[in-house]
């Protein structure tokens, strides 16, 4: 399992920029640079959505499932991320768009 930090403080499932969430889902299908890719699992504090959605384990977890779309990134096999490590950035996020893996790498 890969090692995450997320920068995204504004995520429901941030806690002290370890997720609590258990897995997430990285998309960014066709990305060539971290800018085009995003986390899917993002959801914003406080949002209607997070209300209704989702699950958190209450832990901040060190180690993460990651499930990623960016087939291009050198980190990935399979839509798995084999990364020892990432970082996800998103310092005041909104959308799971104003998120992405900064550790993107492109094979491109
Ligand atoms: S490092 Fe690469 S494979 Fe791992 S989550 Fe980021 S984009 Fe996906």
């Amino acid at each position: 399992m890969t090692i995450l930090t997320c920068s995204a403080t504004t995520c429901l499932y941030n806690e002290n920029h370890l997720c609590s969430r258990g897995e997430i889902e990285v998309t960014g299908e066709q990305a060539k640079s971290p800018d085009e890719t995003a986390c899917g699992s993002f959801r914003e504090r406080g949002s209607s959505a997070s209300n209704s959605t989702g699950s958190s384990s209450g832990c901040g977890c060190e180690k993460i499932q990651i499930d990623c779309k960016a087939q291009e990134c050198t980190y990935n096999s399979s839509c798995k991320c084999t990364a020892a490590a990432i970082d996800i950035a998103g310092q005041k996020a909104i959308t799971s768009q104003d998120t992405k893996c900064g550790t993107f790498s492109c094979q491109c």
